[in-house]
């Protein structure tokens, strides 16, 4: 019994195996370069393109609600040093994109830490009208400078349901 020609390369174990008992004429060949550079640029795990169209975020208006809170959270009231300098994120409430369309204006931005964004942003808290958190215990740090938009805080609650 020859070589089945099979073009799978590892997956099933039993399988290989099989087929390498059946194939007593088999030798192996050396991989041709071609195929040794085709398996290194795989990479160590399976790979998949991706497009992603992301709104850039980090505009004007997010920069000036972030200094405005010296980049602490405003949950959590954290400021993350780096290299760079501190580091806070700025969360916009009604989202920019479709089909939400929020506008990118400083009363629609929270400034917050990694964790927080991606707490609003799914939903696990919310803001009430009075800045109390829903979903949190406590109340949203706020600045005089920065006036938020209640009905902007009123559209992601009804986004999550509350
Ligand atoms: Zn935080």
């Amino acid at each position: 019994m020859g070589y089945s020609g099979s073009k799978t390369i590892g997956g099933n174990g039993a399988r290989t195996a099989s087929l390498y008992a059946d194939t007593s004429s088999y030798q192996r060949k050396p991989v041709s370069r071609t195929t040794l550079t085709r398996l290194n640029n795989r990479g160590p795990a399976a790979r998949a393109r991706l497009s992603l169209l992301r709104i850039v975020r980090d505009t004007a208006v997010g920069k000036r609600v972030k200094a405005l809170h010296d980049y602490a959270c405003q949950i959590c009231g954290v400021r993350l040093e780096t290299g760079a300098g501190p580091y806070a994120e700025a969360a916009h409430i009604r989202p920019l994109g479709r089909p939400h369309n929020g506008p990118d204006v400083t009363s629609n931005v929270l400034c917050l830490c990694p964790n927080h964004h991606v707490l609003f942003d799914y939903g696990v808290f919310c803001v009430a009208n009075d800045l109390s958190l829903i979903g949190l215990p406590g109340r949203l740090r706020v600045s005089r400078k920065h006036t938020l938009n209640s009905g902007h805080l009123a559209y992601h609650r009804a986004m999550w349901g509350q």
